[in-house]
């Protein structure tokens, strides 16, 4: 007997400073036939960022344009930049039969939710504690200590929110949540809704 299901959707949203790029580019090195949905935005492409991988890179007007051709299944403001996904991003790759992970935000989650238009799973990713979280996001040494104090506020709010999401997993050690992650994944696969049984 073998297993094939249907291919789906995978939120992943985490506050800034919770390792959730860490955790996506160690799922993705297992090979797990996922792919990852590249979004639209309209913020400045970051050094060592590469357009068409990290993002796509499009200015106000564009991005206005795409919305209201109606191209995004989802799109939110974030640190006041636009960020949107396309239904092409998402339908090319379901296309290949491979689940697709949205990195987004839980406005972003909330509004695919609100469409239902996809089958999904929503997982969280929670820092250990806020103190840890302060203590990443300071150790990284790239933002001043306001913008330090605003990623806590927005986390703060956003952990707040994690109740929407179907699962939380803990980022605190590393290994442990992609043991997590990884099976949610296997586990969500094997829903006898998604199955495709060839008995
Ligand atoms: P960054 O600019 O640091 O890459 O991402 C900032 C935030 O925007 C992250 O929380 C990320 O998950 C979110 N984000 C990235 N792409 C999208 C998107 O297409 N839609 C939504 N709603 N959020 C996104």
């Amino acid at each position: 007997m073998s297993y094939n299901h249907v291919p789906f959707l995978i939120v992943i949203s985490a506050p800034s400073g919770c390792g959730k790029t860490t955790l996506l580019r160690l799922l993705l090195e297992k090979k797990l036939d996922i792919a990852v949905s590249v979004s639209h935005t309209t913020r400045p492409m970051r050094k060592g960022e590469v357009s068409g991988v990290d993002y796509n890179y499009i200015d106000v007007v564009k991005f206005v344009e795409m919305q209201h051709a109606g191209e995004f299944i989802e799109h939110a403001t974030v640190h006041n930049n636009y960020y949107g996904t396309s239904y092409a991003a998402i339908d090319t790759l379901l296309g290949h039969g491979v689940d697709v992970i949205l990195d987004i935000d839980v406005q972003g989650m909330k509004l695919l939710k609100a469409k239902n238009n996809y089958d999904f799973v929503s997982i969280f990713i929670m820092p250990p504690s806020l103190d840890v979280l302060e203590d990443r996001l300071r150790r990284r040494n790239t933002d001043s200590n306001e913008v330090v104090a605003q990623r806590l506020i927005n986390a703060e709010e956003e952990i707040n929110q994690a109740h929407f999401y179907d699962y939380q997993v803990v980022n605190d050690v590393l290994d442990k949540a992609i043991i997590d992650l990884s099976a949610i994944i296997t586990a969500e696969r094997l829903r006898s809704f998604r199955l495709n049984n060839n008995i």
